[in-house]
């Protein structure tokens, strides 16, 4: 580990130390669209759940009296479509929310703080 970073530290090209810039992350949005990020990811997270709860529900099989077959499979096809109306929203949902957190790989100085992005 040690080992590594020392052949990952860059010298700093603002204060003119040897091998003080060390790889690190950072956050690619500012606190204000991170916390956005977070407000997606919770009702995308809970209609995910409810979603394949609901495919779980609709595919597991129940005792249904032979008259009423046709109108449980029509049933469990309605509650398997909405399921996917709601799972498939909140997963792009989801990816947006997950964007907005994304971290940015940096190269940082210990010493004066200096940032340089890792290609
Ligand atoms: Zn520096």
């Amino acid at each position: 580990m040690t080992n590594k970073f020392k052949l990952l530290a860059l010298d700093c090209s603002v204060c003119k130390t040897e091998r003080v810039m060390q790889p690190t992350t950072v956050s690619k949005m500012s606190n204000p669209v991170r916390a956005i990020g977070i407000i997606l990811l919770i009702p995308s997270f809970i209609g995910m759940l409810f979603g394949l709860l609901m495919m779980f529900v609709s595919l597991t099989p129940s005792a249904v009296a032979a008259d009423d077959k046709a109108r449980h499979g029509f049933g469990v096809l309605m509650v398997g479509f909405s399921a996917i109306i709601i799972v498939l929203p909140s997963f792009v949902l989801g990816l947006l929310g997950w964007l907005l957190l994304m971290k940015k790989k940096i190269y940082k100085c210990q010493r004066c703080g200096f940032i340089l992005d890792r290609a």
